[in-house]
């Protein structure tokens, strides 16, 4: 391809889009196993070893190699299946999905067609206070592909590359891809019920403990379909399908900026081409990638090396026995014991932070100072990096940790925001911070008394009024002493010793 002259798509307003058009959606979810070893082999299934060390003839495709299948992954797929409310198959098979990707080295996948190990299901997901049902098609079991690395070039993608490198150890890495019916009628809502299906489908894996689930790893990759329909007509439009986007934030704006740019060209007259596009963070758009129709042919055919799945139903009822608390009941159940209104929660879980909270306060945190650290600052610096608060970098523990020193009296909140900037900066631990930074409240008695007693001689006429019994004076006071101590005072103490002098 030559130097390409990307024109900026038009986009239609986001109100104007629904009052022509209802929006369709459809996600797909690949979830990466987090088994001790691969789909089919033994080799091990960690993330970052050396290119290629991790492979073997069977995740090579070498000729004659045999594949056996991961007891544990198919074990991991029918939780999910049973957690997303799924029937679960009495049998089924693999099936080899041809086509060819360099990173891809058997030129098939091993995958399942019409034979999903769980089918039919559902999940609950809270939308702004509301409950949306999505219906769940299918979850199935696959195996991941290898990286390409293209070096040389601006952008690292394969545009301008001076060549390509294969890393296989990826390749076999068991999958399990998780895809819901097409969800109608969300209308406005189209873009926050995407974030929110990824979100809560993520705190369900991570409850399952069957993935790292981490989206910027790529353990968790969404696929976001969309089209549109006149409104009213009740049909399916042509979709799209954004490929590979890694946040939740990025599934919400892809969505709408998908809804925005179809409506623009269904406005003028044109027909949306069914096609895959790659979503860009820094730019906030999504471009063409391969064209893609229904008819594709993968020439799918049921794997002639693996012998059928066929869990036995005792096994099924065995493993419905370790599903985790359903997440609604427990959403119900921990409000309850935090205490938060219905809005906090409700804020809470729309930040993506409910998980966190929730580690947060197993750390020892008491639960609305967890909730303040998540939904304040950590969500507002998370914002301004364009990340998810859990990929911030800051970790449950860490937050409890800051708050143990707010409650000791070692810092207070203000002090606690430098300490979130020491640890953003990877200056270490908090009461590393703390002491490297020097942000150790004074609790010096004899120091903080000659503040105050400084603070009443700069201002006689702020402590005649409170001698007279204008006790709400003494607030410019102890901003003097606040300001003398450079904040690293106890405000309720000097309050304390203002009145004491002056009272
Ligand atoms: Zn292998
Ligand atoms: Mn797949």
């Amino acid at each position: 391809m030559a130097t390409s002259t990307r024109q900026a798509d038009a986009l239609v307003d986001f109100d104007a889009v629904l009052a022509s058009y209802d929006p369709a959606l459809g996600l797909e979810v690949h979830v990466e196993l987090n088994t001790n070893t691969k789909m089919f082999c033994g080799c091990p299934a960690v993330f970052g070893g050396e290119p290629n060390t991790q492979v073997c003839p069977t995740c090579l495709g070498l000729p004659g190699a045999m594949p056996v299948v991961n007891r544990k992954a198919v074990e991991s797929a029918i939780r999910i299946g049973l957690a997303l409310n799924c029937d679960i198959a009495e049998w089924c098979r693999f099936a080899r999905k041809n086509y060819f990707y360099p990173d891809m080295p058997k030129n098939f996948q091993t995958s399942q067609y019409d034979e999903p190990i769980a089918f039919d299901g559902w999940m609950d997901v809270e939308v702004g206070g509301e409950t949306v049902r999505v219906e769940i098609e299918r979850a199935h079991m696959e195996e991941d592909t290898g990286k390409s690395l293209h070096v040389g070039g601006a952008t690292g993608r394969i545009h301008g590359a001076d060549y390509s490198l294969v890393d296989y150890n990826r390749a076999g890495i068991p999958l399990i891809e998780i895809v819901t019916r097409p969800i109608v009628g969300a209308g406005a809502k189209a873009p926050e019920i995407a974030r929110a299906y990824v979100a809560q489908l993520r705190d369900l894996i991570v409850a399952l403990a069957v993935s790292e689930a981490r989206m910027d790893q790529g353990n968790l990759r969404a696929d976001v379909n969309l089209s549109l329909a006149p409104k009213g007509s009740g049909v399916l439009g042509t979709r799209t399908e954004t490929k590979n986007v890694n946040s939740f934030r990025s599934v919400e704006r892809a969505v709408r900026y998908e809804m925005q740019r179809h409506a623009a060209i269904l406005d003028g007259g044109g027909s949306i081409l069914q096609e895959t596009r790659h979503w860009h963070e820094d730019t906030g758009v999504t471009t063409s990638g391969r064209e893609k129709s229904d008819a594709d042919d993968y020439r799918y055919f049921p794997e002639p090396d693996l012998v059928p799945v066929a869990p036995s139903r005792d096994w099924v009822d065995e493993l419905r026995g370790t599903l985790p608390e359903n997440p609604t009941v427990k959403r119900t159940r921990l409000q309850a014991e935090w205490g938060f209104t219905d809005l906090e929660m409700r804020d809470t879980v729309g930040a993506g932070a409910f998980g966190l909270v929730e580690e947060t306060v197993a750390a020892g945190c008491a639960p609305q100072a967890a909730r303040k650290w998540w939904l304040t600052e950590l969500a507002r610096r998370a914002n301004e990096s364009g990340v998810d608060i859990a990929d911030l970098g800051v970790s449950p523990a860490t937050v409890a940790e800051v708050q143990a020193l707010v409650e000791a009296g070692t810092i207070n909140d203000k002090l606690a925001r430098q300490v979130f900037d020491g640890l953003l900066a990877g200056e270490g631990t908090p009461a590393e911070i703390v002491a490297a930074r020097g942000l150790e409240m004074v609790s010096d008695e004899g120091a903080l008394g000659a503040a105050v007693d400084k603070a009443i001689a700069d201002n006689p006429d702020v402590a005649q009024k409170i001698r007279d019994g204008k006790v709400a004076a003494a607030g410019a006071l102890i901003g003097a002493v606040m300001k003398e101590m450079r904040g690293q005072a106890d405000a309720g103490r000097v309050r304390e010793l203002v009145l004491e002098r002056l009272g």
